[in-house]
């Protein structure tokens, strides 16, 4: 069976300069691979390629088995890319219930289940967006991809500037949705979760792939070289 994602060779560009250099990896189904490295390693720029936020790319990319580099960004969404974006963006002015309401999409994720999955959310379900906590809204964030029903959620930085006692609930949160057998690839600083959730980690390095394997293999030497711990 093919991989439910594959990015094979990919390049991608902003205006003339050049931040990957041929990134290679795929995601399974029910697979959770981790992308890793240091600052300005590529990270975003591959996971803004494949959402086709940045269409200045080259090389392969297969969602499903179909070519996505030709699509519009709102069609990789529809296909079943759903992404929780670095920053949290969701609509300020909007009620958490409407945030929801807005992404949704048919399919078993709706709001009963993102409040299951976060019953902080079925609590401010009527204050708006602006008004949340920086946890709660990373929590709304995560809801408003679970909503549009995706076969893979893609998680830029999923706990970036949390306090630690709510990382620790995206965190449940995530290996709960693992289980539940999504297919996920989490972009965070926090290697210790990383590699708890992780099948897979795939390191980058100044726009190319300089690393793959299980957290299992991820030696000393190799957190010491590409990740800088
Ligand atoms: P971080 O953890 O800091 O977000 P990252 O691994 O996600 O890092 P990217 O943000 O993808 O890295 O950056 C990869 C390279 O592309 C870097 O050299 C960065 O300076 C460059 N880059 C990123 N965004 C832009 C942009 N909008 N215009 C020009 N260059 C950019």
């Amino acid at each position: 069976m093919s991989a439910l994602l594959e990015i094979a060779d990919l390049k991608a560009f902003y205006g003339a300069s050049q931040a990957l250099f041929g990134v290679t990896f795929s995601v399974g189904e029910g697979e959770v691979v981790a992308l890793m490295g240091r600052n300005g390693m590529g990270k975003t720029t591959t996971i803004h390629s494949l959402c086709r936020m940045l269409t200045n790319t080259r090389g392969s990319i297969r969602f499903l088995d179909q070519d996505i580099v030709r699509l519009p960004s709102h069609r990789t969404a529809r296909l079943g890319v759903g992404l929780v974006p670095e920053g949290r963006r969701c609509f300020p002015n909007l009620s958490v219930a409407e945030n929801l309401s807005a992404a949704a999409r048919p399919g078993e994720w709706d709001f009963k289940q993102v409040a299951q999955l976060f019953p902080r959310l079925e609590e401010r379900r009527h204050q708006r967006a602006s008004t949340l906590s920086g946890g709660e809204q990373q929590m709304l964030a995560i809801g408003r991809a679970l909503m549009t029903n995706p076969k893979l959620l893609v998680l830029d930085e999923a706990t970036e500037g949390l306090a630690p006692v709510v990382r620790q609930e995206i965190w449940a949160a995530i290996r709960q949705l693992k289980q539940s057998g999504l297919s996920i690839l989490v972009v965070d600083k926090t290697l210790s979760e990383l590699t708890r959730v992780a099948d897979r980690c795939v390191i980058l390095e100044k726009g190319v792939n300089a690393w793959q394997g299980t957290p299992g293999e991820l030696s000393d030497k190799v957190r010491d070289r590409y990740l800088g711990v």
